[in-house]
């Protein structure tokens, strides 16, 4: 069975062909500048060489289209017709209350996304846009939305109510709703799996480092609690976005500096986080090199950023009583060794000690703590494609994919 995951951003489109049999990557590829001048498609076939395909990309619909002539090339192709793909599976940021579980798209479901839509009006309107283009691009062919929000649905409400009056949950569904849910599960399961022990019997923090950065409580494999919020800008200090803030920060910038509501939000989510401390970069790589070289405010915002993930590792062992595995993923969390030894050197009070000879690895699975650790420390690099893939199959497999 092939698998198609489409991950559509406002301007950005990834995809990846799985072939589910042995869950090969058969290609995969980035349309980029959709909207926008220069835009470039760039396919990977299987174990080949790159191919960029340039030209005009208006929108969504033209990516897809293009994705679909790239897929079914006769050079650089990988099948022969779409009609070899069984479904296609959709990364949607915004699932809300509604679903805590991946689902097949139908007319009722849409209805449901356009009205996520409005708390995640950045990320889930140019998810709607892809499958909407896929839907009248491969007609017969299922799509299948997987949510970024599904796996937090199992928090209890102490973890997901805010203090602000209870309407405004029952208004507004103002709630912490938590993000990356795909890849928090897909990183527990896997470091069970690594471990040899049932899912059930372990406490998981799950620290996913990355431009984007949150991190989950997950007791017996269920979420208990995370800190992304009501948006993804909770929680902690992330590439470009402040992660927790007074809130009361907020009205008085606005009077103070004169920021209108549309001017503060591009502030805290654009301008802030380690960019707006260290005055670098966002890339974590840029603050590291710039921080060895002496740069104080560079080390300032990398202190910052490893204070705050120590301090919600000892949050969530609180939240569990106790901890049995740390687990490290996404771009930062998988490849510096540098940022993973200043968040563990705080943590032998709970029992987990780094091994710094362990510690040197980038992007594999490893078992990073010392013999003698109580909690183990993971290195499991992250794979949310993978995950809508297998999400997408078991909808088919139960037939909900017959059209
Ligand atoms: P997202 O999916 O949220 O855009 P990623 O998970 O791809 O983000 O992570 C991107 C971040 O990971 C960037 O800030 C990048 O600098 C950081 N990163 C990737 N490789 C390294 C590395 N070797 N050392 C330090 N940081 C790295």
């Amino acid at each position: 069975m092939k698998i198609l995951v489409i991950n559509c951003g406002s301007s950005s489109l990834k995809y990846q062909l799985f072939d589910m049999t042995d869950e090969s990557v058969l290609a995969k590829g980035l349309v980029e500048r959709i909207g926008i001048e220069g835009s470039v498609l760039t396919h990977q076939p299987g174990d080949k060489a790159k191919v960029k395909i340039t030209g005009a990309v208006d929108n969504h619909s033209t990516a897809i289209k293009m994705v679909v002539e790239a897929l079914t090339h006769p050079e650089y192709g990988v099948i022969k017709s779409m009609q070899e793909i069984a479904a296609v599976g959709h990364r949607v940021v915004h699932g809300a209350e509604k679903f805590a579980d991946s689902v097949r798209i139908t007319p009722a479901v849409m209805q449901a996304l356009e009205e996520c839509a409005e708390m995640a009006p950045l990320h889930n309107p140019p998810n709607i846009l892809g499958i909407n283009a896929c839907a009248q691009l491969m007609p017969g062919i299922a799509q299948v939305g997987v949510f970024d929000t599904a796996f937090h649905q199992t928090m209890p409400p102490k973890a997901y109510i805010y203090g602000l009056p209870y309407e405004v949950y029952e208004k507004y569904g103002i709630r912490r709703y938590g993000f990356h849910g795909t890849s928090h599960r897909f990183v527990s399961q896997r470091v069970a799996e690594v471990l040899g022990k049932d899912i059930k019997d372990l406490k998981i923090i799950t620290c996913h480092l990355g431009n984007g950065s949150s991190i989950a409580a997950i007791d017996g494999g269920k979420c208990v609690d995370t800190s992304m919020g009501f948006t993804p800008l909770e929680g902690l200090v992330m590439g470009t976005r402040s992660g927790d803030l007074d809130p009361a920060i907020l009205p008085y910038l606005m009077k103070k500096a004169g920021m209108s509501a549309d001017e503060i939000d591009n502030y805290i989510n654009k301008k802030s986080g380690v960019l707006g401390i260290s005055g670098v970069s966002s890339d974590f790589r840029d603050i590291e090199t710039a921080a060895q070289e002496g740069n104080e405010r560079a080390q300032l915002a990398l202190d910052i950023f490893s204070y705050k993930v120590l301090k919600d590792i000892g949050a969530y062992a609180a939240a569990m009583n106790g901890v049995d595995v740390i687990v490290f993923t996404a771009g930062l969390g998988e490849n510096s060794k540098e940022m993973r030894a200043m968040i563990c050197k705080n943590l032998s009070y709970l029992g987990a000690v780094l091994d710094a000879e362990r510690n040197n690895v980038r992007g594999q699975v490893r078992e990073i703590s010392t013999e003698a650790s109580t909690v183990k420390l993971f290195v499991i690099p992250t794979n949310e494609e993978l995950v809508i893939a297998r999400d997408t199959k078991e909808i088919c497999d139960q037939g909900g994919c017959r059209i």
